[in-house]
Parts: C-alpha cells; sequence; structure tokens
C-alpha cells in the first residue's frame, strides 16, 4: 500500500446479509472492523479503563465529547498538549461528537440562534458559543478522525412543526460544517439525519446530506426516549436512505438487544455510555441478559459472572468477590465490572461480524434472543 493509500479515510463493505453488513473503515490510525462499538470516553478517559485495556477488549475506536473537552480541559489546552489521542494515551482511532446533542441536555442558558447555541458551562457557568464553525475548530483541535456535523436535536415531546424546522437548521448547519472542516486527509467528517419519527422528513435530510456529501452518514435524534419500537420503526426504512458504500452511525444505542436490531437494519456503528456506567453502577451484561452484582444471591457464589467470558473479570474473580467489592464500594468493582461489560459488547460484535460474514445473521440473531431472554444461570 503506498503512503497516499494508507493516509485515505476509506470504507469498505465487505459482505452483507439482509440489511446487515459488515465491512471495514481505513483510517491512517489504523482499522475499524465494523459492525463496530465504540466506548465512550467523555473526558478523555473511559472511566475506570487503562486505555491498553479498553483496547484489549477489541475496541478498534473510541468516542469522545466535544462539549465536555471544550469546558475541561479546553480544546486549545489539549491541542498545546499534543492533542487528544497524545493526551489520553490513545493511539487508535477517536470519533468526537459536535457539542449539539450535549449542549442541548447539560448546559445552563442556552440561547438557539440561526448562527448557532450560547450557553453557561454547567462546570463553572461560564459563557460559551457553539457553532458548526467553532464546533469544526475544536473537533480539529482535538485531533479527531472522525469528526460530526454541528446540529440540533430537539427536546421532546415536539411537534412535526418543531421537528422540521429543527431538521431544516441541521441541514444548513450541515452545509457550514462541510464548508468549516474544509479538505483534511485522513479525516472524515460525517453528516447527521434528522427528522424525527416521521419518514418524510428523514428523506428529505437524507436527500439534503447527500446533495453536501459526507465521508459517512449518522442516523440522529433516536435513542432520546422514544423506546425500542419506535426507534427500530425508524430504522426499518432511516438507513436505506442514506448512501450505500458509507458508513452509518447509530448515536447513543444501546442495549445489546437494541445493538442487534440496529445492525439487522443495516446500521455499522454504535456508541454508548451503557457497557461503563453499568460497569460502575454493579450492573452486568452477559449472553444471559442483565445481571446485579449487589444482589444477596451472589454472596457466597465461586462462580466467575459467565463462564464462558475470557476477560479477565471471568477468568480470575467470582460473583462473591464482585459482591463484595460493590459492597465495600471498593474501586476494582467498577474497574473489573467495566472491563466484562466492555469484553462482553466487544464479542456481540465480533459475533455478529462472523454471522454476517458467513451468512448466517438469522440464525445468529435467533439464538441471540433466546439466550438474552433466558435470564441468569440458577442460583447456587
Ligand atoms: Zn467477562
Amino acid at each position: 500500500m503506498t503512503q497516499s493509500q494508507t493516509q485515505r479515510f476509506s470504507f469498505s463493505l465487505e459482505a452483507t446479509d439482509g440489511k446487515a453488513r459488515s465491512g471495514r473503515i481505513s483510517t491512517p490510525r489504523g482499522e475499524i472492523r465494523t459492525p463496530a462499538f465504540m466506548p465512550v470516553g467523555t473526558a478523555a478517559t473511559v472511566k475506570a479503563m487503562m486505555p491498553e485495556s479498553v483496547a484489549a477488549t477489541g475496541a478498534d475506536i473510541l468516542l469522545g465529547n466535544t462539549y465536555h473537552l471544550m469546558l475541561r480541559p479546553t480544546a486549545e489546552r489539549i491541542a498545546a498538549l499534543g492533542g487528544l489521542h497524545k493526551f489520553m494515551n490513545w493511539d487508535k482511532p477517536i470519533l468526537t461528537d459536535s457539542g449539539g446533542f450535549q449542549v442541548m441536555s447539560l448546559a445552563g442558558l442556552r440561547k438557539l440562534s440561526e448562527e448557532g447555541v450560547r450557553f453557561a458551562s454547567h462546570v463553572d457557568g461560564s459563557k460559551h458559543m457553539l457553532s458548526p464553525e467553532r464546533s469544526m475548530e475544536i473537533q480539529k483541535l482535538l485531533g479527531s478522525d472522525i469528526v460530526m456535523a454541528f446540529d440540533e436535536c430537539p427536546a421532546l415531546p415536539a411537534t412535526e412543526a418543531e421537528v422540521a424546522k429543527s431538521m431544516q437548521l441541521s441541514m444548513r448547519w450541515a452545509q457550514r460544517s462541510r464548508d468549516a472542516f474544509g479538505d483534511r486527509p485522513g479525516h472524515a467528517l460525517f453528516g447527521i439525519q434528522q427528522g424525527g419519527v416521521t419518514q418524510d422528513l428523514r428523506a428529505q435530510s437524507a436527500e439534503a446530506l447527500r446533495a453536501i456529501e459526507f465521508d459517512g452518514y449518522a442516523v440522529g435524534g433516536l435513542a432520546v426516549g422514544e423506546g425500542q419500537e419506535a426507534m427500530f420503526g425508524v430504522l426499518d426504512y432511516a438507513p436505506d436512505m442514506l448512501p450505500v458504500q458509507k458508513p452509518r452511525y447509530l448515536m447513543g444505542v444501546g442495549k445489546p438487544d437494541d445493538i442487534v436490531g440496529a445492525v439487522k437494519r443495516g446500521i455499522d456503528m454504535m456508541d454508548c455510555v451503557l457497557p461503563s456506567r453499568s460497569g460502575r453502577t454493579a450492573q452486568g451484561w452477559t449472553r444471559r441478559g442483565q445481571v446485579n452484582l449487589r444482589n444477596a444471591r451472589h454472596q457466597d457464589d465461586p462462580r466467575p459472572l459467565d463462564a464462558d467470558c475470557t476477560c479477565p473479570c471471568c477468568a480470575k474473580y467470582s460473583r462473591a468477590y464482585l459482591h463484595h467489592v460493590f459492597r465495600a464500594k471498593e474501586m476494582i468493582g467498577g474497574m473489573l465490572l467495566t472491563w466484562h461489560n466492555l469484553h462482553y459488547f466487544q464479542e456481540l460484535m465480533a459475533g455478529m461480524r462472523a454471522a454476517i460474514a458467513s451468512g448466517t445473521f438469522d440464525t445468529w440473531e435467533a439464538a441471540f434472543q433466546i439466550e438474552f431472554a433466558s435470564g441468569d444461570i440458577e442460583r447456587l
């Protein structure tokens, strides 16, 4: 491979099975196998995990949050210290969100205009502005490999007219994001489809984004409390409106069964705080569903969380130990269970990639659904 080829961002679709797809995103910082799950490293860390441990779970890429990093320690400081990869000691690809969603959910005193969003920091009350141009600047300062266009996600519940107006604003911001991003070989800019749960608005949004041309496309505005049925309802048609030859990213999803359903409907990339957040609150995720390690039934149980899991938590520690360290509020509880959860999520993705490649996704999914609904192993 020549130097110029290795420096390009590209996506190759390797196999399809029904609507499910498997492939590979190539970046100068490494390859991302798809379908991909991206752990969330909000404040330049995947909480409770060393970066090499995140990589050991099988993660090819992680997500950083523009909103958090711009406020603390600031994008300018991170840039002066060599960029986000160096700052947090993660040399694989990083995707950053645009800050748009979190400014609407976390910041105070927000004022939305055509220009962007003025807001007060939730950390210290300081005043800031996020616009398409400022979001592109921050994500460039961070050194993000995959940059997200700046968009607006309307607060729910919203009328169809409000969703339409918001989507149209987001499409104008998408064009401004594209213009501000410029030409950056090796870096990608993704557009974000909006339009709520209305098929016609989703189509209009997809058409606007396709006209602008992005390196990848996200399905935005889902996983905001609408429920799995409504989300799958949109995913039954929304990914089909996006270009076949570009990666499709579903933001903020989700539980294992949400992820499987999204991949089945043609999604290639996902991110969620669930495995890491659950890991810190004693909630384990296994092939048999969710397990609460605080439950007294684990107190004398010498068995691992999942006997078939190859993660360090399951290889060397018992349910009784996990129960104890969570009860005693010891940090290792969150460390071990986050590791297990991230490992499980990556195994789930690997299982789907293999099933798609061999044309057996339906069989794989049926077995997943039965096992996932079967509940935890019998108590001792
Ligand atoms: Zn495990």
